[in-house]
């Protein structure tokens, strides 16, 4: 047992050093700040987080991951509600366009520039041979509590009067697409739609795709499979827990 010790100090150190000197890719060092062309890993929704806890740094990476953005001023509007290291999102780095304005915390900003380009653009040229024009959304911001559907159950120790990340304008939900060649998809109309051999459509697989992606950028990703109260949109967010349904 004793010799197990230095062996195990040694271990330690080592892997320290590997890390530390840049020997391991970004994807594996919990402190480095993910390189936007690297695809995500399990790491990168922690990675993002904690680039969050220094919204000058995480605005600087927005800049050079080609993102504009403008910097809101923090605000404070009571009840647990407010904006701090907020932005604007004015041209996302991918080109898609969002429906409705994306005013969010850097670290949503962050992880929607990487889900734009290593989860959806991929997923909808795989599954649907065409790439994502504009996403719509149901919000960012909004003063509330979680919803809960209530009796239902499953909500994860989750909810019950707790404020929404929403709140701090942590999370967006996501109800659709509209591809480059027209075709609109939402989910509500797509998620559980099968063809006549009982298989999921098209669609359908490319927005399970998107929601699986989406869990190595965001703590919490919630889908219809969750409850019902998402049947027509994925909610996102960087809140302090991890969960994807
Ligand atoms: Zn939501």
């Amino acid at each position: 047992m004793r010799v197990l010790i230095p062996v195990f100090v040694l271990l330690l150190l080592g892997g320290w050093w590997l890390l530390d000197t840049g020997r391991v890719p970004a994807r594996w060092t919990p402190w480095a700040v993910p390189d936007p062309a690297e695809p995500p890993g399990l790491l990168t929704a922690w990675q993002l987080n904690r680039l969050g806890q220094e919204p000058a740094a995480c605005f600087d990476w927005l800049d050079r991951a080609d993102v504009g953005v403008s910097v809101l001023p923090d605000r404070e509007d009571g009840d647990g509600c407010g904006l701090e290291g907020a932005g604007r999102l004015l041209q996302a780095a991918s080109g898609i366009r969002y429906g409705a304005g994306v005013t969010a915390r850097c670290p949503v900003l962050a992880a929607l520039a990487l889900w734009e380009r290593h989860v959806l653009q991929p997923a909808a040229v795989q599954h649907l041979g065409s790439r994502v024009a504009r996403v719509t959304h149901l919000g960012t911001y909004a003063c509330r509590d979680i919803r809960t559907t209530g009796g239902t159950g499953g909500t994860g120790g989750m909810g019950g009067g707790r404020r929404s990340e929403h709140a701090t304008a942590n999370a967006i939900d996501i109800a659709g697409v509209t591809l480059a060649d027209g075709r609109v998809l939402t989910i509500l109309r797509d998620w559980d739609r099968q063809r006549p051999d009982g298989k999921p459509v098209s669609e359908a697989r490319f927005w399970r795709a998107v929601r699986d992606g989406a869990c190595d950028l965001f703590k919490v990703v919630l889908s219809p499979d969750y409850n019902d109260l998402h049947r027509d949109h994925l909610h996102l967010d960087m809140g302090p827990f991890k969960t994807c349904r």
